[in-house]
């Protein structure tokens, strides 16, 4: 049992809490479903990227799948080693290529044909030859919300199947790129086994197409997108994940690359926040915390569902209430209609499964600095982030003013 309160108490709030103990569980569990093959777990730094997150997958031996330089810095700096490290995304620019080449990273996760011939210019001039992968867009709906579904071709996400091929031709015939993997990741939240199975089946059947040619591959990446429990959905056992992807690896001698996000994370942090106070604007109650969208944007941008706890001594009945912020927005809430007994100012709410694209997606909007990342392991609490002040807000700003 984790004791909020004298966590908010400590460090105040809002706060974000990660519980590293759970990210262990999941990292384990997965790992484990894979351990009929080779396999590298690269976390999806971007799910939680906070360095000491990272350095603790870092310390399992977990590689990193990142979107920008700026999170290829972050694991890095984390301890995570470049042969452990992809660079995925779709729109990479040249600074960043040349970076990720000179780094000497696993690969680079190319996105178009015009991107290869930005890696392939770019290696020329370092006088480099390296490491790519193309990420193919099977054209599969994973059915989830639109807003994270990226393997159709309505999509902006990888190319599709004839795409793939003439760039491995290509990439096989110069001298500064060397196609080593092939990838897909065709959404988040995923629920549904099928589309994954059918997804890897296209793609291992290219690399297979690939072998006539005598163009080898070495790493089968597989993605993210392994669903959580936020409310009541139904998930994918994580062996039967990993079987299924096995399955259509048959007689491919490959090594699985799997870039796992929220699953490590997502219910493995709490974002708490206290009450200010309740109010009613006719038929509806308010519940009016310290936390906003600019904390926690998920169920503004993508009305997302969070499972909300009231730590309180009231023992009212419950009441229908929106869970809402000080934000000047409307799209400023939590939760609508939501179950809660009365609540007193100072009160706390946990609102659960916070730790993926939790923090990462926050921003200072209203001029609110952002929360501070607190980190539980074997029993100890210890900050890793510190709340940010007004002046770190203004820190780039104040010299201009005249
Ligand atoms: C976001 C992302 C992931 C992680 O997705 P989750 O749903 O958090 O597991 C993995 N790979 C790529 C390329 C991504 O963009």
């Amino acid at each position: 049992m984790i004791d909020f309160k004298q966590l908010a108490q400590k460090y105040k709030t809002p706060l974000y809490i990660y519980d590293l103990d759970h990210m262990t569980a999941q990292y384990t569990e997965l790992k484990d479903a894979f351990k009929a093959r080779k396999s590298i777990l690269c976390y999806a730094v971007k799910a939680n990227s906070n360095l000491s997150v990272v350095r603790h997958f870092a310390k399992m031996g977990s590689g990193a799948d990142c979107v920008s330089i700026g999170e290829v810095r972050r694991a890095f700096l984390a301890g995570i080693p470049s042969y452990k490290i992809i660079f995925s995304g779709v729109g990479k620019n040249d600074d960043e290529i040349r970076e990720a080449i000179e780094k000497d990273i696993l690969y680079i996760n190319v996105e178009s044909e015009a991107e290869l011939g930005r890696v392939e210019l770019i290696a020329k001039d370092l006088d480099k030859k390296t490491r790519i992968s193309i990420r193919v867009n099977p054209n599969i709906d994973p059915k989830t919300h639109p807003y994270i579904s990226t393997g159709l071709h309505d999509n902006k996400f990888g190319v599709d199947l004839s795409t793939a091929k003439r760039m491995y031709i290509f990439a096989n015939n110069s001298e500064h790129l060397d196609p080593v993997g092939i990838h897909f990741h065709i959404g988040s939240q995923l629920t549904e086994l099928k589309p994954i199975y059918e997804s890897a089946e296209i793609v291992a059947d290219l690399v297979r197409s690939l072998q006539t040619i005598k163009i080898e591959l070495k790493f089968f990446d597989v993605g993210g997108g392994l669903g959580i429990k936020y409310d009541d959905e139904t998930l994918i056992p994580t062996y039967e994940y990993a079987q299924a992807i096995l399955a259509t690896l048959k007689g491919l001698d490959l090594t699985v690359i799997c870039e796992p996000g929220r699953f490590l994370t997502a219910n493995a942090g709490y974002f708490i926040s206290k009450v200010l106070y309740e109010k009613q604007n006719g038929e509806k109650n308010f519940l009016v915390i310290d936390g906003a969208m600019n904390d926690l944007l998920r169920p503004a941008l993508y009305s997302a569902y969070h499972k909300i706890e009231a730590v309180t001594d009231s023992t009212s009945s419950l009441k229908k209430v929106d869970i809402v912020g000080p934000v000047c927005e409307s799209g400023d809430f939590f939760a609508k209609d939501y179950l809660l007994p009365n609540l007193a100012h100072n009160d706390l709410v946990v609102v659960h499964s916070a730790g993926a694209y939790g923090f990462g997606m926050g921003s200072n909007y209203n001029t609110r600095g952002r929360s501070a990342e607190v980190a539980l392991e074997s029993g100890e609490d210890r900050l890793i982030r510190k709340r940010e002040t007004f002046d770190d807000l203004i820190a780039l700003e104040k010299e201009f003013l005249n």
